[in-house]
């Protein structure tokens, strides 16, 4: 964690990208570049790169872009958890599917704001989240930019039709499970936010991140993909009826899901996975708990439906909580307060009755 603590501040060193050209970012790039999959036949350096994917099973496609100032901040994001993030989310679509995660591209677009040695940082966190997760760096473009950073990746996976898992499939009684804990990132990026406006008005001034904030910035600056839930339910042998991942806060997963299944929403209060330290930070805040896990977002846990005879399976999984239950289309989306009020869920927000 001490890197969250020291100011961020770029490499020293600065060697202009002119020095190397096109090419020479691109061989640099690819020598580093180390294949995990055997399904990789031609990676990096042809116009195409060659792939198998495991027979029987079906590709899954899904891209994601990110632009600098709308969905990171380099004033508080270094580079090489921004590239592990920028993977990681990506990773996080193809676990939504129940599929397997196998190979990435990766497009760029750079200004001269940027050295050999920045993008050099923004691939050290590239390649440690192709370690993590087993992926291959495959391909990509890259272009120049007049202003700011563009990263957009395409991650490819694979997994047979019967165990790809859509966002359509929630059935009335299923349990609604979610992985991990919620809120957490968004109250990351409150407490980065409000120490860059510190570190504004105040150069000098080192930016506060307490060690309680420690494990807050790490889920809002280093996104994890839930890859070990899929593998986890493919050894306890369950496929969920309906699955998506936590990008945009719970509520708004669960609408998602209510509309594509055409079904309804009945969570509870008191069985949110919500972290004391996100609690705390919370009220430190002035705001609810409730509101931060409901509409936070970046969480990347994943969000599925379970029958209910998989009730004994699930419950055995360690990092993961059953939140409420599918019910009809015509009982509405609700959430049931500790009190016993019942709030209707929606996606800006929650408003009583
Ligand atoms: P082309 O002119 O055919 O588009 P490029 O010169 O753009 O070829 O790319 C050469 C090789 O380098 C290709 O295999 C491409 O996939 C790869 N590549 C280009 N940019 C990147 C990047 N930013 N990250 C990873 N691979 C890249
Ligand atoms: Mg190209």
């Amino acid at each position: 964690m001490a890197d969250f603590h020291q100011k961020i501040n770029m490499s020293e060193k600065r060697t202009e990208l002119s020095t190397i050209g096109e090419f020479g970012l691109i061989e640099r790039i690819s020598a580093q570049t180390v294949h995990y999959q055997s399904g990789t036949q031609l990676g990096i350096g042809d116009d195409a790169a060659v792939l198998e994917i495991p027979q029987g099973e079906q590709l899954l496609v899904s891209t994601d872009m990110l632009a600098e100032g709308i969905h990171f901040d380099l004033g508080f994001t270094p580079l090489h958890l921004l590239g592990y993030k920028a993977v990681a989310v990506n990773l996080s679509d193809i676990a939504a599917m129940n599929a397997i995660p196998r190979q990435i591209v990766i497009s760029l677009a750079l200004s001269n704001r940027f050295s050999i040695e920045a993008i050099d940082a923004l691939y050290l966190g590239i390649n440690q989240a192709c370690k993590e997760y087993n992926v291959d760096l495959v391909g990509g473009d890259t272009t120049t930019s007049r202003a700011g950073l563009i990263i957009s990746i395409t991650a490819l996976g694979s997994q047979v039709p019967e165990k790809i898992v859509k966002r359509s499939g929630a059935k009335v009684g299923d349990l609604i499970c979610v992985s991990g804990d919620l809120g957490a990132a968004y109250m990351g990026l409150q407490i980065l936010s409000r120490e860059k406006k510190v570190f504004e008005v105040d150069p000098d001034m080192q930016p506060e991140l307490k060690e309680d904030h420690a494990y807050l910035i790490q889920r809002q600056l280093k996104a994890e993909a839930r890859t070990d839930i899929v593998h986890e339910l493919a050894e306890i042998g369950v496929v969920p009826n309906a699955m998506i991942d936590i990008s945009d806060g719970l509520a708004s997963e669960l609408l998602h899901i209510a509309k594509s299944s055409n079904v309804g929403i009945q969570i509870f209060e008191d069985k949110l996975p919500i972290e004391n330290l996100t609690r705390l930070a919370a009220s430190d805040f002035g705001l609810s708990p409730i509101t931060c896990a409901l509409n936070g977002g970046e969480d990347y846990e994943l969000l599925f439906t379970v029958p209910q005879s998989d009730f004994e399976k699930v419950k055995k999984m360690e990092d993961v909580s059953i939140i409420g239950v599918i019910r009809e289309a015509a009982s509405g989306k609700k959430l049931v307060l500790r009190s016993d009020q019942v709030i209707e869920i929606t996606a800006q927000g929650w408003t009583h009755f």
